[in-house]
């Protein structure tokens, strides 16, 4: 069963097209990079797969299910920014519950009757912190819980997005960019760490980067986008090996 199915995805922002006939089959718990440089349509794509954005013409199914038209909080997907996006004025463990306390009050909330009762109720509060310290603890960041993200490191930062991102256990993440932030040093740390909780979760990930060190290090394929076109997509040996057409061949060569 193909994890995401991407079929003729078109998009113009306007009279501007942005993507042009996009299809992309990704498999369950592939790790699957959109690598090109900066304007190339990668997080227009995203946020289509995110429902972020609405496409102007094609379909995207996850899982079984086509989702066009779906909002993203309805999408077992989760997203992580370049810029983090957290909230400046919560705790890391605010922060980390956010989606978690959107999804289990609305479910409760949906109730007719007992809903208007129970918004904050204890036993979801004890539930969602449980949940909330379980993945901090995964990703190293426990101590931090009490924290406002002005007083951590960028590093710290980043792993509390991706946390704010696992905690709700998605079939799918999408990254955009999540490590262009950071000190070279910390990235290439990253990189192993993002890499590393791909294969503890066994789940799919998309991710985006205009880096090609890092797309070729993570990926399982390397989806080459340039002017809203996908013009290869193969393993990274492959993508080095053997480039499809001189416009591959001429990215993946030229020096950054
Ligand atoms: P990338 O992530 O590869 O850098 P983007 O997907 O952000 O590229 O952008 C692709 C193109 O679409 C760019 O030319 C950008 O200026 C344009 N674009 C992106 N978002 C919008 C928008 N909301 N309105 C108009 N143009 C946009
Ligand atoms: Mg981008």
């Amino acid at each position: 069963m193909a994890a995401i199915t991407i079929e003729k995805i078109e998009k113009s922002f306007g009279a501007t097209p942005v993507l042009r006939d996009v299809s992309l089959d990704i498999a369950d718990g592939e790790f699957v990079t959109l690598l090109g440089p900066s304007g190339c349509g990668k997080s227009t794509l995203l946020r289509i797969l995110a429902g972020l954005e609405v496409q102007t013409g094609g379909s995207i199914a996850i899982g079984e299910r086509v989702v066009d038209g779906v909002r993203p909080k309805r999408r077992d997907v989760a997203m992580v920014f370049q810029s983090y996006a957290l909230y400046p004025h919560m705790t890391v463990q605010e922060n980390m519950a956010v989606p978690l306390r959107m999804r289990r009050l609305s479910s409760i909330q949906r109730l007719p009757l007992i809903g208007r009762f129970l918004p904050g109720t204890k036993a979801v509060g004890a539930e969602i912190e449980k949940d909330v310290m379980r993945t901090a603890k995964a990703l190293g960041i426990g101590h931090l819980l009490g924290r406002k993200p002005g007083q951590l490191s960028g590093g710290q930062r980043q792993r509390v997005a991706v946390g704010r991102a696992m905690v709700r256990q998605p079939a799918v993440f999408l990254m955009d960019e999540p490590l262009s932030n950071l000190d070279a040093k910390l990235r290439v740390q990253m990189r192993a760490e993002i890499k590393e909780l791909h294969d503890r979760l066994g789940v799919t990930f998309v991710y985006v980067t205009h880096d090609q060190s890092e797309a070729m290090t993570m990926s399982d394929r390397v989806a080459v986008m340039l002017d809203g076109e996908l013009l290869q997509v193969a393993s990274p040996r492959e993508i080095y090996a053997d480039p499809d057409d001189r416009r591959v061949a001429e990215f993946i060569g030229s020096p950054k």
